[in-house]
């Protein structure tokens, strides 16, 4: 293999640039990247950027050092094999990583509407949540409750849109997502609540409703960034589909991060995960696999979010347990953990209790059992459940 391009300059694409020169990859590097910044943590945007305590979050790898031939601002149009068209003409290659990740979902309307994907998008929120400004965040799923947060510090008055019946139920279920309802407080929260339109001044929903605003921002999600990809031979199926090593259908091709559907053998099932964790680690086994590696992808996932006040830690995949047990006060600081049907650990919340967090990852890994009696107990540590 003489020349690896990678689509896509974020962390997953960054890290396995990384990765293949950790691995003695001495051949040419192309990443392309349709941003004009240089490879940037998104986690901070809705923390640190949008609070205005950091401007950039820049990941400090040097590129020029490693031999990196580094395009911003370039976009992938398409794909055929051995070639990427790019909006700067051709590019061919002989090893593939696609690490474009994920673009915001938006909603219908002609009204001003905001998301926050980019550095860009962060900075152009912070210099509008001001004190006293109306703000409409519509979601309340992890990116619209750290806006909500950010928005609620400004001295903005915040409006959440919600069209599940609690935050957070997207993700985690409605029982769960109910114990965060009361850290709205000050906050217009409306559940149930479906948005028609994102109009000039405000919000309209469904129903006929206006919501005024002088700042909407959209937080209902995204979807993998694979639109480039159309018409190429390559299977897409919520994403790019790889299999454990993070090989995709194309020859020579592998795909990491946000827009990469993996084959979990530790769940047997298929799973996309938008998250930090995946795309600083995958893109290490994405590297070898492309080198010819025989190595798996079989993470315990994890992720956080930082919101009112609260850290909100999870990890595992909730979907294969069939109990929830939770441990402490609802009012302060508790966790609830997810247990299958043979009282293994499935997955795991904590919110401010990080040692639940760690040790129940590592429960996860090991695949042990628990006694859920014990478990009610919150003095008694996870790992001696
Ligand atoms: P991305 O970071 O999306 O990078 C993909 C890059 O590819 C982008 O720069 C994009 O412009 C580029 N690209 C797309 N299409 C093309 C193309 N056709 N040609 C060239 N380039 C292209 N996770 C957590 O676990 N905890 C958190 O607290 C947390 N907070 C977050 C806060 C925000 C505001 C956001 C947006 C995300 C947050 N995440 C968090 C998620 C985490 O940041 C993502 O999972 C991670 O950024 C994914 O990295 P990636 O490299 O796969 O994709």
């Amino acid at each position: 293999m003489n020349h690896v391009v990678v689509v896509g300059a974020g962390l997953a694409g960054v890290r396995t640039v990384e990765a293949l020169r950790s691995r003695g990859f001495g051949g040419r590097i192309t990443l392309i990247g349709e941003e004009r910044h240089r490879p940037y943590d998104r986690p901070p945007l809705s923390k640190a950027v949008l609070f205005g305590d950091a401007d950039t979050s820049y990941v400090g790898t040097d590129l020029a050092a490693i031999d990196v031939d580094f395009r911003p601002g370039v976009s992938a149009k398409s794909l055929r094999e051995g070639v990427v068209e790019t909006t700067e003409g051709e590019v061919g290659y002989d090893g593939l990583v696609i690490a474009t990740g994920a673009e915001p979902i938006r909603l219908p309307g002609d009204g001003p509407q905001h998301v926050l994907r980019t550095i860009d998008d962060a900075h152009e929120l912070r210099a509008m949540l001001v004190a006293g400004a109306r703000v409409a965040v519509i979601g309340a799923g992890w990116i619209g409750a750290e806006v909500a947060t950010a928005a609620r510090r400004a001295g903005c008055a915040v409006t959440v849109i919600e069209a599940g019946p609690a935050p957070l139920a997207a993700a985690v279920g409605a029982e769960i997502g109910a114990r965060t309802q009361r850290w709205y407080d000050e906050i217009d929260l409306r559940l149930g609540t479906m948005v028609d339109s994102v109009d000039e001044g405000g919000v309209r929903l469904v129903g006929g409703e206006f919501v005024e605003a002088h700042v909407v921002v959209t937080g209902i999600g995204v979807r993998p960034a694979v639109e480039w990809l159309t018409g190429a031979d390559i299977d897409l199926h919520n994403g790019v589909v790889v299999d454990e090593h993070l090989r995709a259908s194309l020859p020579d091709t592998v795909a990491v991060g946000d827009c990469a559907a993996w084959w979990s053998r530790r769940w047997q099932t298929r799973l996309r995960v938008e998250h930090w964790d995946t795309a600083l680690n995958a893109p290490e086994v994405a590297a070898a696999s492309l080198l010819g590696e025989d190595v798996a992808y079989d993470p315990v996932p994890y992720f956080w979010s930082e919101q009112f006040g609260h850290m909100v830690q999870y990890a595992g995949h909730h979907p294969a347990g069939e109990r929830l047990v939770y441990r402490g006060d609802p009012a302060g600081k508790w966790s609830a953990v997810w247990l299958t049907a043979d009282d293994a650990l499935a997955a795991v919340l904590a919110v401010d209790r990080p040692r639940d967090l760690v040790q129940g990852r590592r429960i996860i890994d090991a695949g042990h059992r628990l006694d859920a009696e014990r478990l009610v107990d919150p003095d008694v540590p996870l790992r001696d459940c």
